[in-house]
């Protein structure tokens, strides 16, 4: 049965992930572009598709479109190639639409809502452009996150969790308000190689409190 973390559970949860962070966090542009068109672009290519997947994509399609005016004229069969490799070219149509309304002077705001007022900006991307691009508090839900915290703590998860008022609760619980940025990323980049499909248990730092790890008999400790 699920029960709420408590603070020390969290507070380990957190450091841990942090911690392993420091060592680990991968490298890529959009984490330090200074643009936030191609920023923005990043998130949205990154919805749904594994980070390396999106880098030989990113670099040729920023190159390419350095700005929304540049994408604005490009024509839907040029952006479809561009992203094909990725998948989900439904996104083609919204990016250009993004980069229609973009050229005609409207800005990327870093409030939350007014994000997901534009095309191809949805809960995922708008809380990912906030917290990495503009430093605003936002816990990050996607589904190796949902997958991460339903092990973390037996629950059972399934496609639909990550749009759940349970699973933003507990994302927004676990998300430290100060360093939330380097807890986002941590969640990211962990769930990316340790807390994969196979989970890579023996060298997680948080294994400690996971009951996943519990059940397989991999910690006996109080749980
Ligand atoms: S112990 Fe295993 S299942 Fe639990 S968070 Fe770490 S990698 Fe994931």
């Amino acid at each position: 049965m699920y029960k709420s973390p408590n603070k020390q559970t969290i507070r380990f949860i957190r450091n841990g992930l942090i911690g392993w962070g420091k060592k680990n966090y991968r490298k890529f542009p959009w984490r330090h572009t200074k643009s936030k068109f191609h920023a923005l672009i990043a998130e949205i290519l990154l919805q749904r598709t594994k980070a390396d997947q999106v880098l030989p994509v990113y670099k040729v399609f920023t190159a390419k479109y350095k700005t929304p005016y540049s994408l604005s004229k490009a024509r839907l069969a040029e952006i479809k190639k561009a992203i094909k490799s990725l998948g989900l070219l439904w996104r083609a149509g919204l990016i250009k639409k993004l980069a229609v309304v973009l050229s005609r002077g409207k800005s990327i705001a870093c409030d939350y809502h007014e994000l997901l007022k534009l095309p191809a900006v949805g809960p995922y991307v708008a809380s990912a452009f906030s917290s990495f691009h503009c430093n605003k508090f936002r816990s990050i839900i996607d589904s190796n996150v949902v997958r991460l915290y339903g092990r973390l703590f037996g629950v059972k998860t399934g496609p639909e969790t990550r749009r759940s008022k349970f699973m933003y609760d507990l994302a927004n619980l676990m998300t430290p308000q100060k360093a939330f940025k380097a807890y986002n990323y941590a969640v990211l980049d962990h769930t990316a190689a340790i807390c994969v499909s196979k989970p890579r248990c023996e060298i997680c730092p948080i294994k400690k409190e996971c009951r996943y790890y519990f059940r397989r008999g991999g910690y006996y400790g109080k749980k």
